[in-house]
């Protein structure tokens, strides 16, 4: 099964090696630059996989963690604690408005800890409830609990009897200078309604951004009138910040941005700046009350054998020193973007422009949307010849850069997809 380009024992996520084009060989990371074995270096405007929060290579954090290492690695979390999980929950405690954080090893199980804990509350209180509601276009990960609140599609295809029934609300998607979204908002608000009338555990939402799901934003207001609703019905709110998490709205959070308060919060892809796998479920001091008690049932029977590890605790610590000491960097990237995502929205080939903080994304007119598109892996290649790395979801075309990118090479993102575009 050898092939030319592709290494013999290695097996790449979301990649058919029949039709995709061999990974590119990375030999060292430095800001926002990658470096391929052949010399060449290309601006990550993707963040690998949005996970590189400030930079690669930051060295505060690669400091922090060198310095762990030598003082503890690592330890079970049952029978132990230490100090770099303490200042950490400490520390997303106060910023978050959550009290309490279950450690896990990244975004989908951040998002599985999050439903465990939403239904065994229920169950724990002696009044289970069956349903659980996601969005349209939802992607939470890829365990099959976070698969099944994702949206059903290619990915989850062969799974299909293995998942959950879950109840779906649609996501009234905008972006600029959309005239329509007043009606979709309304609609999505009352099948919400309408679905919440059965007893519902939980409501799991990507705040203001869909990720995976196409990049797809949804209004402030829109986001405060699901909470409404949600409230008035008791279920819990879950908030998957494993993307928006950390800076990438703008907000430190997404939820603080539009003014919503969930019960538990999935973070994970930036919480170590992108250095070490890791997930945090936060959730509310009451949600926590009621797993506590001596009948051995109400415990949350949940943990992974690197359950809360120091060198991702202290990866996270340097990295939330930089966003607190640096603030400008995740506020300000929303005003840097703008000016360019305005000239490139008056190309002939670009739809739907929109932007989040340092998240700024369009469409590439088409008539065959989804993620299969061919468009996005031309688009990809044409924009690897000039230096940038992206990784289109189908037409939808966007950039997701570290915090550290300069104004040249964020002009130079620009030029290169307005070139791209243009040899299409
Ligand atoms: C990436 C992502 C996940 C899954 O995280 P992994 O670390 O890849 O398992 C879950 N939810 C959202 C919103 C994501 O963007």
């Amino acid at each position: 099964m050898d092939r030319p380009g592709w290494h013999p024992h290695l097996w790449h996520p979301f990649t058919q090696v029949a039709t995709a084009a061999p990974p590119l060989r990375v030999v060292r990371g430095e800001g926002a630059l990658l470096e391929l074995d052949d010399g060449r270096r290309l601006i990550d405007a993707i963040s690998s996989w949005w996970v590189t929060l400030h930079g690669h290579g930051e060295p505060s954090i690669a400091a922090a963690i060198a310095s762990q290492a030598r003082r503890l690695e690592q330890v079970g979390f049952s029978d132990f604690r230490h100090p770099a999980a303490e200042q950490l929950a400490e520390r997303l405690a106060a910023c978050s408005g959550l009290e309490r954080l279950f450690f896990s090893d990244n975004g989908s199980t951040a998002v599985e800890v999050a439903l465990k804990i939403a239904w065994q509350w229920w169950r724990n209180r002696g009044e289970p409830r069956q349903q659980l509601i996601a969005f349209e276009g939802a992607y939470h990960g890829d365990t099959f609990g976070a698969m099944a609140v994702g949206e059903r599609s290619l990915f989850s295809e062969a799974f299909e009897p293995l998942l959950f029934a879950v109840a779906r609300a649609p996501w009234p998607a905008t972006w600029w200078d959309d005239d329509g979204v007043e009606a979709r908002e309304a609609a999505a608000l009352a099948r919400l309604e309408q679905l919440l009338e059965t007893p519902t555990a939980a409501v799991i939402l990507e705040p203001l951004l869909q990720g995976a799901g196409g990049m797809a934003l949804v209004s402030e207001s829109f986001l405060r009138r699901v909470e409404a609703l949600v409230r008035a019905s008791g279920a819990l709110l879950i908030a998957d910040e494993v993307m928006t998490g950390f800076g990438r709205s703008g907000h430190l959070f997404a939820c603080q941005r539009a003014g919503i308060r969930p019960d538990l919060m999935a973070l994970s892809k930036g919480l170590t700046g992108g250095f070490l796998p890791m997930g945090v479920t936060l959730a509310r001091e009451a949600i926590y009350a009621g797993f506590i008690g001596t009948a051995p049932g109400l415990t949350l029977f949940h943990g992974h054998s690197f359950t809360a590890n120091p060198l991702g605790c202290a990866a996270a610590l340097a990295s939330l020193d930089l966003l607190q000491e640096l603030p400008e960097r995740h506020q300000q990237f929303e005003a840097r973007h703008r000016p360019h995502l305005e000239a490139l929205a008056r190309h002939r080939l670009v739809r739907r422009p929109r932007l989040l903080g340092s998240v700024a994304a369009f469409e590439v007119a088409t008539d065959q949307p989804g993620y299969l598109n061919p468009v996005g892996p031309r688009l990809q290649r044409l924009a690897l010849e000039r230096g940038v790395f992206l990784r289109p979801l189908g037409q939808v075309v966007y950039l997701l850069p570290p915090l550290c990118l300069d104004d040249d090479q964020l002009t130079h993102c620009y030029a290169v997809i307005d070139a791209a575009l243009s040899s299409l």
